[in-house]
């Protein structure tokens, strides 16, 4: 049976596109192209939420969508807003009689971080590089009126999985392969604490995930067969997740041991001057980053620039960057804890 792609629609939603002017909690990265969606919970209330992003400068995140829950009201429950465009197209709205911009390709800082990875977070990284996190990621933040052991309601639970078959199936992921992109060569199906050090989207989503991933492999592959001959014979229930590429995945040529000794000693220096050494760790997001360009740059181990510093810039009791030079003059800045790293050099 072949997939037919295309079909999957996008969900009724509420378009409350967020103008530049109120919120710069984004990058442009380049085009945005999305190949996969990682989910989070918001720790509030979906309008509230709404208003959060709206302050301007203080505005320190942003996600493509949210969805309302249980505690927002029969109003709320399972209501799709749409706060930034996943494809990147830029356009103005209008408020209260003002036109405003909207940036094209604006990457939410939703699933930055990116200080620690884990699940599927290092073979991501290591494959698609550090700009896909936020890049080529639909971010769907769930309402959970902001207490984390809130359950998703029914209509919660089928717009989010209505929202994220869409994006699969626009990502041309086959039914039978999600969570795995094949054309990607990793799962995309991403939870936020993949990458991050929080445990966001919490227990009642991450307890739910066999249930979730099943659902949108049955929207998947609704949309995906429609209109093919029905089988001859009754088919078979949906199979629980399929087996997953093993995440001890490396690029062809790269040795652990190898990248290991290549990557040597970096130095890392505290905002309070104190030093310790960070060696090569393979779910290491800094060493993932660097594995992914040097892969990009068709480079062999013996190719790739060691590692030289790690300076932390500035630091008070909630922020601080971080800077961390390679042989070459690659660099890697993080303008904030919570966002991800980028290659500015
Ligand atoms: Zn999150």
């Amino acid at each position: 049976m072949t997939s037919t792609f295309g079909n999957v629609p996008h969900p009724p939603f509420v378009d409350r596109l967020i103008p530049d002017t109120h919120n710069r909690a984004w990058d442009d990265l380049g085009q945005r192209k999305p190949i996969g969606v990682c989910q989070h919970s918001m720790l509030g209330s979906l309008w509230g939420t709404d208003a959060y992003f709206r302050r301007g400068a203080a505005s320190r995140a942003l996600t493509d969508y949210g969805i309302g829950g249980s505690t927002d009201g029969g109003q709320g429950d399972g209501v799709i807003l749409r706060w930034n465009d996943p494809l990147g197209r830029g356009t103005a709205v209008d408020i209260d009689g003002v036109s405003h911009r909207v940036s094209a390709n604006r990457a939410p800082w939703a699933n930055g971080g990116s200080d620690d990875l884990e699940g599927d977070g290092p073979a991501f990284v290591r494959k698609l590089g550090i700009a896909a996190i936020n890049r080529d990621l639909v971010s769907i933040e769930r309402s959970d009126g902001g207490i984390e052991s809130t359950p998703m309601s029914p209509k919660q639970f089928e717009s989010i999985c209505a929202l994220t078959a869409h994006w699969f199936d626009h990502a041309r992921v086959p039914w039978e392969q999600f969570p795995f992109n094949p054309g990607a060569g990793v799962t995309t199906h991403m939870l936020h604490y993949e990458f991050a050090s929080k445990t966001c989207p919490f227990a009642p989503v991450t307890n739910r995930i066999a249930e979730l991933q099943n659902r949108i492999r049955q929207i998947l592959k609704a949309g995906q067969t429609l209109g093919q001959p029905a089988p001859a014979t009754t088919p078979a229930p949906l199979a629980p997740s399929p087996v997953q590429p093993a995440d001890d995945w490396w690029p062809q040529g790269y040795a652990i041991d190898a990248l290991a000794a290549r990557f040597g000693v970096l130095m890392k220096k505290e905002a309070d001057g104190t030093e310790r050494p960070a060696r090569f760790d393979p779910k290491g997001v800094i060493s993932n980053a660097w594995v992914a360009r040097g892969v990009a740059e068709q480079r062999t181990v013996a190719q790739l620039p060691i590692a030289l510093r790690w300076w932390v810039l500035h630091s008070n009791e909630d922020q601080r960057c971080d800077l961390v030079t390679f042989d070459d003059r690659w660099t890697l800045f993080r303008p904030d804890q919570h966002v991800a790293w980028t290659w500015i050099a």
